[in-house]
């Protein structure tokens, strides 16, 4: 079992570790920095424990951060041999639609960086109303063609699809999967080829059925798996085979 997406330091000491402890015999779980504080703490947690990798980046709500300093830290950690990914990057218009042009500055300098060290590029994709940011991502990654990225959380959007299918992406299907009014999503998750399915959670966030409502935490993503499981209709153990071994080909864990 693996988890491509959580956020381990956004939980106090306790509750991190009790959720490491709950996912024990996880192949990998990555945990994903947000900004240069975080980075720290997400790293510091891949080095405790041999299961957890990290990713640094600068998350598109922390865009107004970036500064010739902070691109130079990024640049310095993720050359860490326990850093598998850069990011989370992206657009972000329903918390901090005011940053957009910093927001395309940080998702550029990461883009380079992660092209640079050979790295995938995680991506966040999120709207205020309709489907600007997905649109807008779609019309980014065509032009830019990351060699390897993940599309995380993602939520169902056709055009992103169809960009993510013709460019190879991995896509991120988190607690979301789930959630009984998701047809949309579960329709698309159809058209993804196997070998492109990655299982998350965003935890602390994002909790799958029957634990919405609560914090989440890694050893959930069992609940996305069986729903992914029963979409597609593979038996549970050979879905997670298949996504193993897709977080494998994707991050080198
Ligand atoms: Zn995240």
């Amino acid at each position: 079992m693996t988890d491509t997406h959580c956020h381990l330091d956004f939980m106090e000491p306790e509750e991190a570790q009790a959720a490491i402890a709950a996912s024990r015999e996880f192949q990998a779980i990555l945990t994903i920095g947000t900004n240069p504080e975080r980075n720290r703490k997400a790293l510091a947690i891949a080095q405790a424990n041999p299961h957890i990798w990290a990713a640094v980046g600068l998350h598109p709500t922390e865009a107004n951060l970036l500064s010739p300093e902070l691109e130079a830290d990024l640049q310095n950690l993720a050359l860490h041999p326990r850093v598998r990914a850069i990011g989370e990057t992206g657009l972000d218009f329903y918390w901090t639609p005011e940053t957009k042009d910093a927001q395309y500055l940080a998702l550029d300098f990461q883009h380079r960086l992660a092209q640079n060290l050979g790295l995938p590029l995680i991506f966040h994709v999120r709207s205020k109303d309709g489907d600007p940011a997905e649109v807008e991502i779609a019309d980014w990654l065509k032009q830019h063609r990351p060699s390897k990225f993940v599309l995380h959380a993602y939520g169902g959007h056709l055009k992103l699809l169809e960009v993510g299918l013709e460019l190879g992406a991995f896509f991120g299907l988190a607690g979301p999967l789930t959630y009984k009014k998701n047809t949309a999503l579960r329709e698309a998750v159809q058209q993804i080829p196997l070998d492109r399915l990655l299982v998350e959670t965003d935890a602390p966030f994002l909790p799958p059925e029957p634990h919405r409502g609560q914090r989440n935490h890694p050893a959930l993503a069992r609940f996305t798996l069986a729903k992914l499981a029963e979409i597609l209709g593979i038996s549970q153990q050979e879905m997670e085979k298949i996504t193993d071994q897709n977080a494998q080909v994707c991050f080198g864990f």
